[in-house]
Order: structure tokens, then C-alpha cells, then sequence
């Protein structure tokens, strides 16, 4: 829904940012003591936990895939992570973010390596904030890598949008309710495929171009935070001239 909201001051955003830049974003490893793998990520306002659990036996039984492991992805929002009160509980919306969030990330797990597993993928959202789905699945990318699941890849994610007339880089939340186009993607960095393309609003085809090529680059730039994270839980400092 557009309104009359002014969106550009003096070639700045609302919140100041240019407009191929991204919003804060700070991921910690390894959060929880009791999953196989989990995450914490902070982006703009959102707040998110990731854990992982698996591979183990697929349960119930018939889900089992005698040729690889199941991915089975839950995005659950709290009640307190949004303005008004939300339901608690299954919500459709949620239904479809874990769902968007399975095929983003299956593509770069090796699950024929565990035929008749199941791996699980719990994301939390504790604050949302506009892009929670992208931030969710770039959290529990790194929440897999800490699982020591097998994977060819990260999967970063983020969001390209339309406001005013300018293709715009992770849009935050005034720019998502009231602008005109949201594009969430996730990359596979190494084969530079997407595997999460949505879109929300009009784009001609030029404009979908450009913010292909714009979500890209802001993908890349998470790719980058994720690979910071994990090396500064698992790199150790190098001692040797001590
Ligand atoms: P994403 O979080 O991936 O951008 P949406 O486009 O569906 O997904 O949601 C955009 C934003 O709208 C969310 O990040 C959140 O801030 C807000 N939002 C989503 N669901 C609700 C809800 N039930 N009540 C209030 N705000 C919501």
C-alpha cells in the first residue's frame, strides 16, 4: 500500500542509509548449549534466534526419503515481536516463510549424505522489523555450518525493493509497508544462483534487473558477515609469535 510519506532527504532514506546500503547487522554462533547447531542474528530491529537439530532418525517414520535426509524449516514470530499483539501460534504467513525457507537453503546441504534423517531448523523471531524471512534464513545458514551439517555453500539472503520510483537495498519497515515493490532473494554465492526469489508489488523489466543486481550485491555483502562469524568462533588468533 503506498501513502504519502516522504521517503528521500537530501539522497538519504528515512533512517539515514544511502541507497545500496544495508542496515546494522551482527550474527553470533553457537548460542545455544542444548541445540547441535544455533544462531542469534541482529539486523536493523530484528532479533532472531536460530537453532538446528539433526541430522537424526526422520520422525514420524513415513517421512523418510530412503535416498537422503528431510529439511524441515519452522519460522515462528512472538507475539511481542511486532507493534499489536500477535496471535500467538501457526499463522499462514509463517507456514510460508518456512516453507520459502526449506527451498532457499536445501539446495546447498548435502543431504543424501544421510539417507532417512531429518534436519531441523527452528527460527524465532523475537523483534520483527521488515525482512525477517532474509535475516532468518541467513541466521540458520550459519546455524547449519555450526550443526556441522555438510554443505557446498552459505545461503546469505536480503531484500531489494522499489520506493518512490528508486530501487532501494533491505528495505526497513516504513519503506516495506508503504513502498512500492519488495524483493526478498537468497543467493547461492558460489554458483551465483538465487534460491529465494520473491516479489511483492510491480517492477517493470528494467527495474527487476536492477534490483536483481542490487539484492546481489547486498547478498554478497552478508555472505561476508556470515563467513566474519563463524571465523570468530572457530579461527583461532594466531599465537605462533608469542
Ligand atoms: P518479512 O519479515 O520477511 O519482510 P513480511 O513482508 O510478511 O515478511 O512482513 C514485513 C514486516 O511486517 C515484518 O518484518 C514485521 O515487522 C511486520 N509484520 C509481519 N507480520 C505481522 C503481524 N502479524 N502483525 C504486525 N506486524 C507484522
Amino acid at each position: 500500500m503506498e501513502k504519502d510519506i516522504k521517503f528521500f532527504t537530501n539522497g538519504k532514506r528515512i533512517d539515514g542509509r544511502a541507497i545500496d546500503e544495508l542496515r546494522n547487522i551482527k550474527i553470533e554462533v553457537g548460542v545455544f548449549k542444548r541445540a547441535d547447531g544455533s544462531s542469534y542474528i541482529e539486523w536493523g530491529g530484528n532479533k532472531i534466534y536460530c537453532a538446528v537439530y539433526g541430522p537424526r532418525e526422520a520422525y514420524p517414520r513415513f517421512l523418510q526419503k530412503s535416498d537422503r535426509a528431510i529439511l524441515k524449516c519452522r519460522y515462528n514470530m512472538a507475539s511481542f515481536a511486532v507493534e499489536e499483539r500477535k496471535r500467538p501460534g501457526p499463522s499462514r504467513r509463517g507456514v510460508e516463510i518456512g516453507k520459502v525457507t526449506q527451498g532457499a537453503l536445501e539446495p546447498a546441504l548435502l543431504l543424501e549424505n544421510f539417507p532417512k534423517c531429518m534436519v531441523e531448523v527452528n527460527i524465532e523471531v523475537i523483534q520483527a522489523d521488515a525482512g525477517t524471512r532474509c535475516a532468518g534464513i541467513t541466521a540458520a545458514s550459519v546455524a547449519l555450518a555450526n550443526a556441522g551439517i555438510p554443505m557446498k555453500e552459505l545461503v546469505p539472503a536480503c531484500a531489494a525493493g522499489k520506493v518512490d520510483d528508486k530501487i532501494v537495498l533491505d528495505l526497513c519497515k516504513e519503506e516495506d509497508n508503504y513502498g512500492q515493490a519488495d524483493l526478498p532473494l537468497a543467493l547461492l554465492p558460489r554458483r551465483n544462483e538465487f534460491s529465494l526469489l520473491q516479489m511483492d508489488g510491480d517492477l517493470s523489466e528494467e527495474q527487476l534487473e536492477e534490483a536483481l543486481d542490487l539484492g546481489r550485491k547486498g547478498c554478497l555483502e552478508v555472505y561476508e558477515i556470515q563467513k566474519e562469524a563463524l571465523k570468530k568462533k572457530y579461527v583461532k588468533e594466531d599465537v605462533s609469535n608469542e
